[in-house]
């Protein structure tokens, strides 16, 4: 695909697979007796044994969108608000904005409030590593990611500098091993990849900024109340069903469910991130600098990884354990004391000493990592209308880059679970909201991001502990998972 077609193109969904980039195939009917037979006999046996389990419909590529769920048009869907809910995304990070655009390819009516003023308020200077959700943002309207930077080796070493870990697309080259296309990630600064969805939308004028949710009231059935403080007055809105894409702190999920039974989890350690222009590195000649590794290199304690930011600029993120109180005392002095500390601990082989040097103090920011514990899909039960996506549904630690990976595959669930179970020929009017959509979106939800918040947490552990020297071709972690098998 060509880079400007991001920009060229409106979207609306594939009628083919019904914007589900997938088709099912009808099961065999051998396949379909097979089953029946077993269920009659376990009726029969008065249900004893265990029942035989529905065999998966077949699921196949959709060749007409090639998998992505959508298709071009001359403008996006006009919205259908006799037969969608209307639908209230409190937050407009990765997870919602994403929301948006998924919503607005499928004609589903929605407001996006965000807290922020505008775009760059506040300093969101940090990279992503896209790994699942690159298929994803196809099925978001984003078929090339300008600012992208594709990676194709990832290096651990000691802190002398000594490899004790190499993989990736470069090293399966040279080994002439089977190598697949699937195994590179793409790095992008959070911002551009907001700024992709943003520009799906039609631009910053699509969000409703400056607007914080406060409070909602769920009216049983006849929507929910939602209140806004807007500069220093409140707003009142309305919405058929509420989205909470609001972050690790959502006031969506304290007002739901409480802060008490899932509080905040101290996760043991503090990141310290920076950004620094390569311009700034003039006469160091490194080639984990090629805007194509990824390397960390850690000392059983302290660990920092370096990754492309920008095909002009490297991210850094050390972390460390530290008791809390200290982490909050040492992030609350700010950019400065955050960077010296950095500077100390990680006197290390070229180019680390380097690049930490090189970066400004504007360029650094860091944070006491935490995540929560996981939400029971009971919990949701009562939130009637209301619903959690991305960070405030599944908050996790940074350590295996499954965050925003996940808020975008949540959106993407949840605006094709409307558009296939609303719309003009449902019962969701009659039935509600949550038991056509809202449970069968949680319950996979769950499902998939579970293990990510485990192993994320895991890794808040392992990366500071002797585990990861170990030497091996592979991510830290596995070796791990391996021996534990
Ligand atoms: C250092 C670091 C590195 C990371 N690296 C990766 C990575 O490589 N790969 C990856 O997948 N993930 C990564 N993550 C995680 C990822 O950034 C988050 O998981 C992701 O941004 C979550 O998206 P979200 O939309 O759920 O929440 P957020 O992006 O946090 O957005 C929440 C939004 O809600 C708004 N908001 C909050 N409260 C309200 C309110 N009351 N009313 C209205 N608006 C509100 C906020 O202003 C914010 O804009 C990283 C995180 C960190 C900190």
């Amino acid at each position: 695909m060509k880079k400007e077609e991001n920009e060229a193109a409106s979207w609306t969904i594939c009628l083919e697979c019904r914007g589900r980039g997938k088709k099912s195939r009808r099961l065999r009917k051998k396949v379909r007796l097979r089953y029946q037979m077993a269920l009659d006999q376990f009726k029969k046996t008065k249900r004893e044994g265990t029942a035989p389990v529905r065999p998966n419909k077949h699921q196949y590529l959709c060749l007409n969108c090639k998998g992505s769920g959508l298709i071009h048009s001359a403008s996006p869907p006009i919205a259908d608000k006799d037969n969608y809910p209307h639908v209230a995304i409190i937050g407009g990070g990765i997870g919602g904005v994403a929301l948006a655009v998924a919503c607005l390819h499928r004609g589903i009516p929605f407001t996006l409030y965000e807290r922020d003023g505008s775009f760059h308020e506040r300093s969101q200077g940090y990279g992503l590593t896209l790994q699942q959700a690159r298929k994803a943002i196809k099925g978001l309207g984003v078929c090339s990611l300008k600012k992208g930077v594709v990676s194709t080796r990832h290096i651990v070493h000691t802190t002398d500098g000594k490899v004790i870990g190499e993989w990736g697309m470069r090293k399966w080259m040279q080994q002439e091993a089977k190598t697949s296309s699937k195994r590179t990630n793409v790095h992008i600064a959070r911002q551009s990849l907001r700024l992709a969805l943003i520009e799906q939308l039609g631009g910053h004028t699509a969000v409703q900024w400056g607007h914080q949710l406060v409070d909602f009231k769920d009216c049983k059935g006849e929507g929910v109340e939602l209140n806004f403080k807007v500069g220093g007055e409140m707003k009142a809105a309305k919405a058929g069903l509420v989205v909470g894409a609001d972050g690790i702190r959502s006031t969506v999920r304290s007002l739901l469910i409480g802060d008490d039974i899932t509080p905040l989890r101290y996760l043991g350690c503090i990141v310290i991130l920076g950004i620094c222009p390569l311009a700034a590195l003039e006469g160091l000649d490194s080639d984990l600098l090629d805007s194509a590794t990824v390397f960390q290199t850690a000392n059983g304690n302290e660990r920092i990884y370096m990754m492309p930011y920008a095909l002009d600029a490297v991210m850094w993120q050390l972390s460390f354990p530290m008791p809390e109180k200290e982490a909050k005392a040492l992030s609350a002095q700010g950019a400065r004391a955050l960077k010296e500390e950095a500077c100390r601990r990680t006197q290390w082989h070229d180019p680390i000493p380097q690049v930490l040097a090189a970066t400004l103090d504007t360029q650094v920011s860091g944070y006491p990592v935490y995540d929560r514990k996981l939400l029971e899909t009971e919990w949701l039960e009562k939130g009637g209308q209301v619903t959690l996506i991305g960070d405030a549904a599944h908050p996790m630690s940074p350590f295996k880059g499954q965050g925003a990976n996940q808020a975008l595959l949540d959106a993407l669930a949840l605006a094709r679970g409307i558009s296939s179970e609303c719309g003009a020929f449902s019962r969701w009017k009659a039935v509600g909201i949550r038991d056509c959509v809202l449970t069968e979106f949680e319950k996979e939800m769950f499902a998939r991001s579970a293990s990510k918040v485990k192993d994320s947490a895991e890794a808040a552990q392992f990366l500071h502990s002797e585990i990861v020297l170990y030497e091996g071709d592979e991510p830290r972690g596995r070796c791990l998972k391996s021996k534990k098998a």
